[in-house]
């Protein structure tokens, strides 16, 4: 059976059947996608799944990376809290160092597509390449919660967006005020990838077997690159105050992005933090173990994301699509997954969580309806064809009619 097959049993044969439909427009097209990292993180997830289906639409997209050094992805990281609204001190030699490594990449780097679809901060100055190519169309992809920058960083990044012919961002509050045209399209997670996608029980307990996990009280995860942003720390405090009360073990499940140079300082803290407290899994998962990723969400009882900021927060989908409850903070893209106590609970602090997770404990009929209202919510919103759908739109309305093959 194709993959297309496949979904067409998820999601229905008119879904595939327009995006059939909307594919052979873009015929002779080449969409080149280009961002920094092949693994970790949300970009390199979607962009792994949805290559291949683009391909089996036969649409021609491929994917390039960027390069650079730790000091420029120092810088990026830099640039990505500041995004978030944390205060980054960011001097003008950091500056210097973005526009040096983007200056190599601009050298090296060959832009061939037709359209050209940049992801994310660190590759955003290939723009300049555009004066040589004016036929081509560059979108940026923004997949941060924009919705308070630092103008510091913020007005150094317009300079480069405001030459791209459209921006693409995760949620209506993350849009900005642009002279460029703007498309609101939320991430998707892939039903049958190896993240989640159906397993037996036997590999799942396998997994819990393999780290050392027990069965005999409930699993509390958040799965998670160690982040600030993602506040493993905040998931630890919660935690504990839940366990005063409720016999439970908690799941610190994380790897790490090559573009994120603070991933180790994070994961020590973590460590620091959970010592003593041998019901605390502090799991470094290797990039790649997406079916293990995949047993320990289905493995466990609640799913947290107590991130502090978040783009869209894959996670929370993730979790959601396999019915699981789930307990996680109102930022960025999370309450488009959440309804509050109807597909999940939102919350605002350490003691939110900790409320939240102690109801659901204590509530397992409600605990499993929420998870079941949270499948069905992604299934409707949040699944890879969906987002295809969307990208392909976005990819066709940026030519005239007569430059788009029409059968
Ligand atoms: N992820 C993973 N291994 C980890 C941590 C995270 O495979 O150790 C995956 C996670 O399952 C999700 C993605 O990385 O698919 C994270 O996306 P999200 O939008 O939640 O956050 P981001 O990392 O992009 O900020």
């Amino acid at each position: 059976m194709s993959k297309l097959e496949e979904y067409a049993l998820i999601v229905g044969q008119s879904v595939i059947d327009e995006l059939k439909l909307l594919a052979e427009r873009l015929e002779g097209k080449v969409i080149q996608n280009i961002n920094s990292t092949a693994v970790g993180g949300g970009v390199a997830e979607i962009l792994h799944r949805m290559l291949p289906l683009l391909k089996e639409l036969e649409v021609d997209a491929r994917w390039d990376l960027i390069k650079g050094g730790e000091t420029f992805f120092q810088v990026t990281k830099k640039f990505h809290n500041a995004l978030h609204g944390q205060s980054e001190k960011i001097t003008p030699k950091m500056f210097d160092a973005f526009m040096e490594t983007s200056q190599q990449n601009i050298d090296e780097i060959d832009t061939y597509g037709d359209i050209v679809f940049v992801h994310d901060p660190q590759p955003i100055a290939l723009i300049h390449k555009k004066k040589l190519e004016p036929e081509q169309k560059w979108i940026w992809r923004c997949h941060i919660d924009v919705s308070r920058p630092r103008p510091q960083v913020w007005n150094f990044l317009k300079k480069f967006i405001f030459d791209y012919d459209a921006c693409v961002f995760s949620a209506p509050a993350f849009s900005q005020k642009l002279p460029v045209r703007q498309f609101l399209i939320t991430p998707s997670i892939d039903p049958l990838s190896d993240k989640n996608k159906e397993l037996p029980q036997g590999y799942i307990e396998s997994v819990l077997e393999k780290y050392g996990i027990t069965r005999d009280k409930p699993i509390i995860t958040q799965i998670s690159r160690f982040d600030y942003l993602k506040d493993p720390v905040g998931v630890i405090e919660a935690f504990l105050k839940v366990r005063k009360y409720n016999d439970c073990q908690l799941v610190l499940a994380g790897g790490t992005a090559t573009d994120d140079p603070e991933a180790a300082q994070v994961l020590e803290e973590v460590r620091r933090a959970a010592d003593g407290h041998s019901d605390i899994y502090i799991l470094s998962i290797p990039p790649g173990s997406d079916l293990e990723i995949n047993a320990l969400q289905r493995a466990s009882t609640i799913i947290v994301q107590k991130s502090i900021k978040e783009g869209f927060g894959l996670t929370v989908s993730e979790a959601l699509w396999k019915a699981r409850p789930v307990v996680a903070s109102a930022v960025g893209g999370i309450p488009l997954q959440i309804t509050h106590k109807y597909s999940g609970l939102l919350c605002h602090s350490i003691e939110g969580v900790a409320f939240g997770i102690k109801q659901l404990l204590n509530s397992p009929e409600y605990a499993k309806k929420l998870g079941e209202n949270g499948r069905e919510h992604v299934k409707q919103n949040f699944l890879l064809t969906r987002h295809l759908r969307d990208y392909l739109l976005v990819f066709l309305s940026l030519y005239d009619s007569q430059e788009i093959v029409y059968l």
